[in-house]
């Protein structure tokens, strides 16, 4: 029987890229999505995968697509908790707002979607969980300061929730990307990307499928005794 796996942030960038790749190699895909109903509908077309329209920061939404899939699909093997945004922002220009949006979409989703999925799990004594962080969740970003705590945020809930749930041959691991070349760096300028090359050993920022490389190996059985490791995926940026 295929196992089945449920991305958030599925319509572009690595969530796209992960629809993808899980599909190729044989899992049912569930995937959500914010606003692009379009863009994720063909997405689901093309890689016979199940969309599903949900705010990540909403627990409702995230409850409602845990159900939807476990309806379709009869179970969830592996919630890859990847939906996220980011901003450019000084440490006094944070308001209110802008940062508990930031923590509610980056960290409260992980949280919404683990404990969503973990009843299922913990019955069957059998998942894995993995969070999509980032570097600078590892060693903080200047003028990203919500963005990293978010990021350091989801590198603590994997630590401390697969301590939790390792009893129940359950696994939480973390995917910690270095510069990853999708719209969420669309601002950075030739200079600044050239910069970011020039910092990083291997010389080139990464592409989503070297970050979705890490993610089917750590869903896959290939990872059987891996569990609570943040694997950086970052060209050694950060070693
Ligand atoms: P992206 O902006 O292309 O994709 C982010 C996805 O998350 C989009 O599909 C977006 O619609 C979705 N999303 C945002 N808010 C949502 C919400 N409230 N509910 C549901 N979906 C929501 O960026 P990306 O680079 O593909 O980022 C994917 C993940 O990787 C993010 O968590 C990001 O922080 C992380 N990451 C990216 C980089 C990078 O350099 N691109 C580096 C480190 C970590």
């Amino acid at each position: 029987m295929s196992k089945t796996v449920l991305i958030t942030g599925g319509s572009r960038g690595i969530g796209r890229c992960a629809v993808k790749a899980f599909a190729n190699n044989g899992y049912n895909v569930a995937f959500t999505y914010l606003n692009s109903e379009e863009k994720a509908e063909k997405l689901a077309t093309e890689c016979s995968a199940f969309a599903i329209k949900a705010d990540a920061s909403n627990s409702k939404d995230v409850s409602n697509a845990v159900d939807l899939t476990i309806k379709k699909f009869s179970k969830i093997d592996i919630l890859v908790n990847n939906a996220g945004i980011d901003e450019f922002c000084l440490f006094t220009d944070i308001t209110d707002e802008k940062w508990h949006k930031m923590i509610d979409t980056n960290l409260s989703s992980a949280f919404y979607a683990s404990r969503s999925v973990l009843k299922d799990m913990i019955k069957r004594q059998d998942g894995v969980i993995i969070n999509i962080s980032s570097m600078w969740g590892e060693v903080g970003a200047s003028c990203e300061v919500h963005y990293s705590v978010s990021k350091a945020g989801l590198i603590g809930l994997t630590k401390a929730l697969a301590k939790e749930v390792g009893p129940s041959n359950i696994r939480v691991n973390c995917v910690s990307p270095g510069v990853i070349d999708t719209d969420m760096n669309a601002h950075l300028t030739n200079e600044d990307i050239e910069q970011l090359k020039n910092d990083t050993p291997l010389g080139k920022i990464g592409t989503c499928e070297d970050v979705c490389n890490a993610i089917l190996f750590l869903a896959s059985d290939k990872a059987s005794f891996v569990t609570g490791q943040v694997l950086g995926v970052n060209g050694g940026y950060i070693i």
